[in-house]
């Protein structure tokens, strides 16, 4: 097996920052030390860079059917923008359409990402119905390494699911170690309000943020952390977009339930006067949990420092401009949810979190990589710069200047949401499983290399 050794950097992990040189073989980390040149085939030099673990993505959207369209990235062009923005595993998730067992959904993303996916890739398994083999479906898909299992507490008629059926498959996951993961909203109260809101005329994108309200959000985490609290298991609460929200989770917390959130750049660096932009430009912010007030953006920020909030993940679930989110110039209930990002998570984190003296970049290196790798069953396999893990490694150049914009992007969407935005530190060079997949900022990786992940269970959730 080929030897690469990334001289002179400084490698930073969760745990500790440290100048040393890595020696991989083959897709492995040999060891972390000093080691003469002879050793390695390859040699490459991390003078002034850092050299971190590669970046875990828990929650992206591929190549989903949404609301009569997809999302615009599949497997390969998603996880090829993931890969040049640092990140080097992601976690999608399989959706189980009602009537039907997840094994069935499961085939069917496998059968998405295969031949396409760049980088390695671990799925959750979106439940929208236990039926009456529901619970050992959910058995047979912890065996199959998908130790992680989403829930919606939203879109009635489509993915929500009742609280009974939210408290058998937490009490399932209490028997198997798998981990539920939360959509955490009052779906029936907010479609009330949707309604009225119709009814009234109400139609531009912004009112898909003034339907929405954060006690909304904030009820729906109480009550999921009081569920998983009855049913003897932790929980993930995904994409938590505002303070009152965040209270629920840092209470539960603090009596010492095993309750866990994760937020998105978006909800940190964006808010609600995006969707009130004109020429239905709105549009371009229109997923949920939606875009909130600016007073919460400092509260969520320091949840992130105080560990109140332990992931940073995208939400990456890209629709056009031009041609899909276009479906609902009418009806901003029409606009397909979501918006992309899988590129820019690291240099923003790492531009408005660390440059910005929010987060020490080991605490940054912890959100974007080592937690998720943790909660979700990767570690150390993923998540940590470590002899015997995985040769999943970002070479940052932490004084990069990158302009974000969807001129320059590498994800198939017609805009950014973060256009304009400019950023210190970028990816320079990524290796997965010790292959140069980008180099000097070029792709020069493969579609189809990247390797379904069989996540374990009893991750660090349960711990
Ligand atoms: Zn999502």
């Amino acid at each position: 097996m080929p030897k690469t050794l990334i001289r002179n950097g400084a490698i930073v992990n969760a745990h500790q920052s440290q100048k040393a040189d890595v020696l991989i073989d083959g897709e492995k980390i040999h060891g972390i030390g000093a080691f003469p040149d002879e050793v390695a085939d390859r040699i490459i030099d991390a003078t002034g860079m850092l050299v971190m673990p590669g970046g875990i993505d828990a929650h992206t959207h591929l190549d989903m059917p949404f609301g009569g369209t997809t999302s615009s990235d599949d497997f390969e062009t998603g996880t090829r923008a993931a890969a040049m923005g640092g990140t080097t595993t992601i976690v999608d998730f399989a959706i189980q359409p009602k009537g039907t067992k997840m094994r069935d959904a499961l085939d069917t993303w496998w059968k998405k990402a295969e031949n396409k996916a760049c980088v390695d890739y671990g799925l959750h398994m979106i439940v929208t119905d236990l039926g009456d083999a529901g619970l050992e479906d959910m058995d047979s898909l912890v065996d199959e390494g998908v130790a992680s299992f989403k829930l919606f507490m939203a879109y009635p008629g489509v993915l929500m699911v009742d609280d009974a059926t939210i408290f058998k498959a937490m009490s399932q996951t209490a028997k198997n170690g798998a981990l539920i993961c939360m959509h955490a909203e009052n779906g029936g109260v907010i479609d009330v309000i949707v309604q009225r809101a119709l009814a009234e005329g109400k139609t531009a994108p912004i009112y898909h943020a003034l339907t929405r309200p954060t006690i909304a959000e904030a009820e729906a985490v109480h009550r999921a952390i009081a569920l998983a609290e009855m049913a003897g298991a932790p929980v993930y609460i995904v994409h938590l977009s505002s303070e009152d929200a965040l209270n629920q989770v840092r209470e539960a917390r603090d009596r010492g339930l095993p309750a866990f959130a994760e937020t998105c750049p978006q909800y940190l660096l964006l808010s609600i006067e995006k969707l009130a932009l004109p020429d239905f430009e709105g549009a371009k912010y229109v997923f949920t949990p939606p875009l909130r007030e600016k007073e919460n953006l400092p509260k969520l920020w320091d949840g992130l420092k105080h560990d109140h909030l332990q992931v940073v993940s995208t939400d990456h679930c890209p629709f056009c401009f031009e041609d899909q989110k276009i479906l609902g110039k009418d009806s901003f209930a029409k606009i397909p949810n979501g918006g992309p990002g899988i590129e820019n998570r690291l240099q923003l984190m790492h531009h408005h979190g660390v440059n910005a003296g929010k987060l020490t970049i080991n605490r940054f290196v912890e959100i974007v990589s080592t937690t998720p790798a943790r909660i979700f069953g990767m570690y150390p396999k993923k998540g940590v710069i470590a002899a015997g893990s995985d040769a999943d490694i970002v070479i940052w150049d932490p004084e990069a200047e990158h302009l974000i914009s969807a001129k320059t992007h590498h994800m198939r969407v017609d805009y950014s949401m973060f256009e304009g935005f400019r950023v210190m530190g970028n990816a320079k060079t990524v290796l997965s499983r010790g292959v140069v997949i980008v180099d000097g900022g070029a792709f020069v990786g493969k579609a189809g290399r990247g390797q379904y992940l069989r996540r374990a269970a009893r991750g660090g959730a349960w711990k």
